[in-house]
């Protein structure tokens, strides 16, 4: 586990006053590590959870060549072999091979074998023509036109889908609907992952009132604890809500030693960073671990603490420095037991949603133990001018929609102020503005972080 100052060490040119979203992310993933906890789930409990182990095929799937199709099975060299090559087959139906069990009988060349769908293909027979093609000449024999099929065609080989041995899923994978079936096909019941990630978060400030609380003037209804409970449910995080903290130290250091005893991985505060805020709430958060407070090249956003919050040690126990009293261990052992990365967010609400997404949300999937890489940022047609300064990473609400020609457009929705969430509900993506880019004309392309999967 690395100090803040040595990956501040191994990063060129950091600067922590001037830092562009691409070193944010840089650092962030230098500073935390996944997860090694396991767990053993049901497949039905597995459902976008992290694999802790690679999954190795059992058997093969399927287990025997069977037919994809209901219809008759046959030697497909009854195709090349025919005398007439235009003329229609005729064959000789020597039994009906059943879906669940083995067809025992035996057939010669110019045989064939009803078959249903995934019946096992009888001994010397590959190829199934379907149903709908056959006409029955009599009791006992159909025939189908020439030139239908291949040899081989509308069977299903034994492993196509996995051979056993074979490497079915990565450790680090998500478990997705497809996986949970994936698993089933190969018998595997429970599964192990790595134990869900425990984040607690908070909100900051005088001005916030918790819901149920009276309005009173000046002051503003919390929605950052909202939004951020969502985020990371949707990410599949345990969540631990601290509530609304008042603008006072001993409150904020209160919270966030709950959050270190209640063990969380990682806490989100939101507010309290800013260039504005008391300088005491900064120097408690700097005593309470390794912290530094960030100004990102970026809108909305720009301030952001970051580092590891310590549990405060009992009086004089294990340290031996001259501030006994409140210093903090943040010597190997215990800093690595009993410390959370602190995610200190701006107090905006859209900025929250912004640097999380941006920021946050990468570096939780990290400590998940997720190896899945960002999703795909969408090229989409942007119907307005926007204008963006060089030097700083944009991020504009804005609603993704396919135009007539099948492309993709993309249009702001309304009013992008950081604290206006109403164009957050109203948006589909993030317009991904970036850091060297300047203004956008409209009809330019510009890339764009889809909803859909992050939130
Ligand atoms: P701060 O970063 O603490 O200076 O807050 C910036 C702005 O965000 C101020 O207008 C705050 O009132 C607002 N704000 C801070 N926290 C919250 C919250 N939890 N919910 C809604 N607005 C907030
Ligand atoms: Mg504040």
């Amino acid at each position: 586990m690395k100090t803040l100052d040595q990956i501040a060490a191994e990063l060129q040119g950091y600067d922590p006053q001037a830092l562009s979203a691409s070193d944010v992310n840089a650092f962030l993933s230098r500073l935390v590590e996944p997860v090694t906890q396991t767990e053993t789930v049901h497949l039905f409990d597995a459902l976008g959870r992290i694999l802790a182990v690679d999954v190795v095929s059992p058997l093969s799937v399927p287990p025997h060549d069977n037919s994809a199709m209901d219809g008759y099975a046959f030697n497909g060299a009854m195709l090349t072999t025919a005398n007439t090559p235009d003329a229609p087959l005729t064959l000789r139906v020597a039994g009906t091979a059943l879906a669940g069990k083995a067809w025992t009988g035996t057939s010669g060349l110019s045989d064939c074998v009803k078959i249903m769908t995934g019946a096992i293909m009888p001994t010397g027979l590959d190829t199934v023509i379907p149903l709908e093609f056959v006409q029955h000449t009599d009791d006992t024999h159909i025939s189908f036109p020439a030139n239908l099929l291949r040899p081989g065609d509308n069977r299903r080989l034994k492993g196509e889908d996995l051979i056993q041995g074979q490497s079915a899923l990565q450790k680090g994978e998500h478990l997705t609907p497809a996986a949970l079936g994936l698993m089933a096909s190969l018998g595997i019941a429970s599964v192990t992952v790595f134990r869900q990630l425990k984040v607690a978060y908070f909100s900051t400030g005088d001005e916030v009132l918790s819901l149920g609380e009276p309005p009173r003037e000046g002051a503003v209804y919390d929605s950052n604890r909202y939004t951020v409970y969502g985020l990371l449910t949707r990410l599949g995080c345990k969540v631990i809500d601290l509530g609304v903290v008042r603008d006072d130290p001993t409150l904020l250091e209160a919270a966030f030693q709950n959050a270190v005893a209640q063990g969380a991985d990682a806490i989100i505060s939101s507010g309290g960073v800013s260039v504005g805020e008391a300088d005491h709430t900064k120097a408690m958060m700097k005593k309470l671990g390794d912290v530094a407070f960030w100004r990102i090249a970026m809108r909305p956003g720009r301030p952001m603490a970051v580092g590891r919050i310590a549990q405060k040690q009992p009086k004089n126990q294990g340290i031996s420095t001259e501030h006994a009293d409140d210093a903090i261990s943040m010597g190997t052992s215990s800093y690595q037991k009993n410390s959370a990365v602190l995610f200190g967010l701006p107090g905006n609400p859209v900025a929250v949603m912004v640097t999380f997404l941006a920021f946050v949300r990468p570096a939780l999937l990290q400590m998940m133990g997720s190896t899945a890489k960002p999703l795909p940022l969408l090229k989409a047609r942007s119907t307005d001018a926007l204008r963006k300064k060089a030097g700083r990473t944009e991020y504009q609400r804005g609603t993704v929609s396919t135009a007539l020609d099948g492309s993709l457009t993309v249009k702001i929705t309304g009013n992008q102020g950081s604290g206006v969430l109403s164009s957050m509900v109203q948006a589909n993506g993030l317009i991904v503005l970036h850091h060297d880019q300047g203004n956008v004309n409209a009809g330019d392309t510009v890339d764009v972080m889809a909803f859909e999967g992050c939130i």
